[in-house]
């Protein structure tokens, strides 16, 4: 090969890198799942859905595309927009399973729109807007985390526990450790606010996490009533 075919095999290389590689690329998910009673015990409360009180579980917050170095995409796709006719068979399991807690009350397709576009768009390369969406359905019930922390003695009545106690809990029930993240309570008392549980880019298989976030909890936490 002559050098001008060497030059433009390498920048077809170098484009092969950097340029045609997706922008939606990532190295793993968070699961977000969040605890309703620490996200409404604040000093902004929440609003329930129309649909009336979630259920005393865990909710999704969402399914987030991550790199394992900390940092992540967002807004990947501006001409993605959300379309909910494309979820109408998920509709009455993403209301008991995603619901939304966020002031004023909605049907949850606000929620569920700001994190197809912030956090959807970027995986778009291994999954579409139903699988989406599916996925986390999926994982959620997967993870079953409220009958694993029961199982273990540990239940939303207002006591304290230990963060190792919670964290090892969640780890004999999926196999792996999970990210535990705190908020505070009116009365300062820091809460378990939400759980993270790393998820391989197929969107459907737990992995250990590359990085776990920072929780900002203390080594005893409540687990507020709801
Ligand atoms: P906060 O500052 O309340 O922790 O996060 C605000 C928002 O930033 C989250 O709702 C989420 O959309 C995004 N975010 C925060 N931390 C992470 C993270 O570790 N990974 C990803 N993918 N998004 C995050
Ligand atoms: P993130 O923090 O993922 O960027 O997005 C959270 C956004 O979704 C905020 O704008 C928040 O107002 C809205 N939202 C609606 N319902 C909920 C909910 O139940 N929990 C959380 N964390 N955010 C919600």
């Amino acid at each position: 090969m002559g050098a001008k075919g060497w030059f433009v095999l390498k920048l077809l290389m170098f484009q092969g890198l950097f340029v045609s590689r997706p922008q939606e690329d990532f190295d793993f998910f968070y699961l977000v799942l969040q605890w309703p009673g620490a996200y409404c015990d604040t000093t902004r409360a929440c609003c329930y859905p129309t649909s009336g009180k979630p259920a005393a579980d865990f909710g999704i917050h969402g399914l987030w595309p991550n790199y394992k170095g900390g940092s992540w995409p967002s807004n990947c796709d501006p001409d993605s927009q959300f379309d909910r006719s494309q979820i109408s068979d998920l509709v009455s399991s993403l209301k008991k399973n995603w619901p939304t807690l966020s002031c004023p009350s909605n049907e949850g397709f606000k929620f569920w729109e700001h994190e197809w576009e912030k956090h959807g768009t970027c995986s778009e390369s291994v999954m579409d807007q139903h699988e989406y969406f599916e996925n986390a359905l999926k994982l959620k019930g997967k993870a079953n985390l409220l009958q694993t922390l029961t199982n273990s003695g540990i239940n939303p009545d207002d006591g304290f526990y230990d963060l190792k106690e919670i964290t090892n809990a969640i780890e004999g029930g999926i196999g792996f450790t999970p990210g535990i993240e705190c908020n505070k309570d009116p009365e300062r008392n820091y809460q378990l606010h939400q759980i993270y549980i790393c998820v391989d880019t197929s969107g459907t298989e737990f992995i250990e996490c590359p990085v776990l976030p920072r929780g900002r909890c203390p080594s005893k936490l409540q687990f507020s009533k709801f």
